[in-house]
Order: C-alpha cells, then structure tokens, then sequence
C-alpha cells in the first residue's frame, strides 16, 4: 500500500472548469492591463478541501483594482459575510501579475490578504490572458512568523484539477 506525506497531499482541489472560469473572469476583469484577483472558498472538512465558490475583489470592493490589487475593511466586511452565509472559508487567494512574472512582489510578501498559517496564496501571470495551466502559476503557503514558502514546483503534481 502507498503511504503519503502531507507534502504529496493536494493542497486544494479546483475542478477543471472552474478553473478555467476563474482565470477567464480574472483576465476579462483585469483587461488586459491592470491586475484582478479573487478569493477561492470552500470548506475544509476531510483532506481535500475543495474550491466551490469565488469572490473576486472587484466584486467585494469595486475600487480595490487599481493597478494592483488593494482591499479594505469594507471588502473584508463583505468577504464575511458571503463566507458566513454560504458555510465555506477562504481556502487560498489568486490574483494576476503582467508578463510572466509569478513570484510575489515584496507588497505581496508583506501584506497578505489572509494572514492566517497554512493561507494559499496563487499568482497567475500575463493577467490571466495565457489560459495558464497549474505549472505556470506560482503558489505560495502562508506560515505566519516564518513568512511565505513557495511551493511552485509542487503544483503540478499536486492533483487541483481532476
Ligand atoms: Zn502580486
């Protein structure tokens, strides 16, 4: 029987179409020339937690595209109480970077959206437009006071899609 580390274990699930839905909004939102993002929800029961809904920023705060990406309290406000009405959680965030640059800017590393250990944050590059697959995007693991740890080479093998 195979065993598996918790490392080998996906980290989140997103089906196919889903996925696919998000980066188009994504890259529709952004236009081509400004940055968007979304919040991934689901629950966490069992070891797959699984994305079932998005909330994408623009939606929970309409000026927080702005080139980058800047939510306040309102936006959060909101994020809340979509969260408590539909029973799910902030699984990981995802938002878009121009050319193909995945890696976090040091705004991102210093000023993540939920700061809470075990948080994914996902980066997606040429604002979404490439219909990138799961290896080209970066993906980073919040770990609270020992900061981001990047986990890019895992995605692919880490079965988000099925
Ligand atoms: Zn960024």
């Amino acid at each position: 029987m195979m065993t598996t580390s918790a490392s080998d274990r996906p980290l989140l699930r997103i089906p196919a179409k889903r996925w696919r839905a998000v980066l188009d909004e994504l890259a529709a939102r952004g236009g081509g020339h400004r940055e968007s993002g979304a919040f991934l929800l689901g629950r966490r029961r069992g070891r797959r937690p699984k994305v079932t809904h998005i909330a994408y920023f623009d939606d929970l705060e309409p000026a927080s595209l702005n080139g980058a990406v800047h939510l306040t309290t309102a936006g959060y406000t909101r994020l809340n109480r979509i969260c408590s009405r539909l029973g799910v959680e902030v699984l990981a965030d995802i938002h878009t970077h121009p050319g193909d640059h995945i890696r976090q800017s040091s705004i991102d590393e210093d000023n993540p959206l939920v700061a809470v250990p075990g948080h994914v944050a996902i980066i997606v590059g040429h604002f979404a437009r490439n219909g990138a697959g799961l290896a080209d995007v970066g993906c980073y693991r919040y770990d609270g006071d020992d900061g981001w740890a990047p986990l890019t080479r895992g995605v692919s093998h880490w079965r988000w899609l099925r």
